[in-house]
């Protein structure tokens, strides 16, 4: 089933891995993440989220220096 809210979900998602099959289906980008014991993308600040690093480490410690 095709999500109804892609096209606008892809209109303000922020993560730049662009080939992703995920993309503007926030639900199953959240589950892969949470999976994977991650955060998705569009958590992270801009220069952060472009290092593709989803962790929950990494995502403390770049909140953390904020
Ligand atoms: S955060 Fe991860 S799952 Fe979500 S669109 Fe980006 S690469 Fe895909």
């Amino acid at each position: 089933m095709e999500c109804k809210n892609r096209e606008r979900n892809i209109k303000d998602c922020s993560c730049t891995y662009i080939s992703c099959n995920k993309r503007g289906m926030c639900c199953e980008c959240v589950m892969y993440h949470r999976a994977n014991g991650e955060i998705p993308g569009c958590f992270f600040p801009k220069e952060a989220e472009k290092t593709y690093d989803r962790s929950i480490k990494y995502f403390i410690s770049v909140w953390s220096k904020k």
